[in-house]
């Protein structure tokens, strides 16, 4: 604080000798800003005790004068020096306290973020929907919690209907309001009427999305599970647009040297019906133990509208004519993809799902 030539003489002086002493004695127990501020105060303060000193000088005998100016004012400015050194020594420990405390350490390994995959089935939906959009149709979505009205009784299957209990399904209690018409929908074609009772024709549409039915899960059944449905409602359509169609999606989707057959079969909605099989892939047609040894793979349903359908939505059923198909999207990819069972969809295990 003073050169050490001068300390004798500092603490001999009969004014400064006890200012510098007790000085003394408080910086050294002082070791935080506010401490140091209050000696500030104390010593150099407009009533601190180097500043009476100074203020006392014009009072003191003329020898005395000279001497205790000179090292009053040493001993000022030497305690203004060491505040501010020791203020910046505080400072200085400060930020390294706070710098240690928030260091990053960047020789740690990034944490990986996990990226997601696409799920097979939302490729294949969108797969099926971009031929289908190739074609000029639009892609339509509906309530998957539907009425019976729309889910059974407008595609032409009442109440009595046999093919109404092969798919009984999951009925949904809504409290107090006595209706037992709120099902979980067992198939995607509600949307067709829904489209057709607010459309007029010509209706190009295709209806992927969620269908529910009461099936005990193994390896081809799923209590969820998802279709793509399709419509197609315009002047002059016939058996041959149907045929056509699907021959082109199924080559398209499964391949351009795939072979497509369409057997009879029975639908309430469609007259009249067939079940449309592709050739095998796997033994290309010769017989397998994919395709059972038939050679082929069923592949979706389809037929011509009902005319009683048309009734229900207002289309006149003398100048419209249509043909409505649909698909398990499961089914599709166990083929395409030769995954062995459905439930493999559902288990959420990323290393099927990244295979593909
Ligand atoms: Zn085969």
């Amino acid at each position: 604080m003073i050169p050490e030539e001068l300390e004798e003489e500092m603490l001999s002086h009969p004014g400064l000798g006890a200012v510098y002493r007790k000085l003394k004695e408080e910086l050294a127990g002082a070791d935080d800003t506010r401490s140091l501020e209050e000696i500030r105060v104390a010593y150099l303060g407009r009533k601190g005790a180097i500043t009476s000193v100074l203020q006392g000088i014009k009072e003191l005998p003329p020898e005395e004068r000279r001497s205790t100016g000179r090292l009053a004012n040493l001993l000022k400015q030497g305690l203004e020096e060491e505040l501010a050194s020791r203020l910046e020594g505080i400072r200085q420990r400060e930020l390294e306290e706070s710098l240690r405390r928030e260091r990053l350490d960047i020789s740690l390994p990034g944490r990986r973020v996990p990226y997601g995959t696409r799920h097979l089935l939302s490729s294949i939906i969108e797969e099926i929907e971009d031929i289908f959009i190739g074609l000029g149709y639009r892609v339509a979505e509906g309530p998957e919690v539907e009425l019976d009205y729309y889910n059974f009784e407008a595609l032409n299957t009442p109440d009595w209907h046999p093919s109404k209990s092969l798919q009984d399904t999951f009925y949904v209690e809504i409290p107090g309001s006595g209706r037992r018409d709120v099902l979980l929908r067992t198939h995607t074609s509600p949307v067709q009427i829904r489209v057709m009772e607010s459309t007029p024709p010509p209706v190009y549409i295709i209806a992927p999305g969620k269908a529910y039915r009461h099936d005990v899960p193994d390896a081809t059944h799923s209590p969820m599970f998802h279709q793509v449905e399709g419509l197609a409602v315009d002047e002059g359509i016939s058996l041959g647009d149907l045929k056509g169609t699907l021959e082109t999606f199924a080559k398209r989707m499964f391949g351009e040297d795939r072979k497509v057959r369409f057997r009879p079969h029975f639908f309430p909605f469609t007259e009249p019906s067939a079940e449309v099989d592709v050739s095998c892939n796997m033994c290309g047609g010769a017989g397998c133990r994919v395709c059972k040894g038939t050679g082929w793979l069923e592949i979706l349903g389809a037929g011509m509208v009902d005319p009683n359908v048309f009734a229900y939505v207002g289309y006149d059923p003398e100048k419209w004519s249509g043909f409505a198909f649909g698909m398990g999207v499961e089914r599709i990819a166990l083929l395409k993809y030769g995954v062995p069972d459905i439930r493999f969809f559902f288990d959420n295990d990323l290393r099927l799902l990244r295979q593909y």
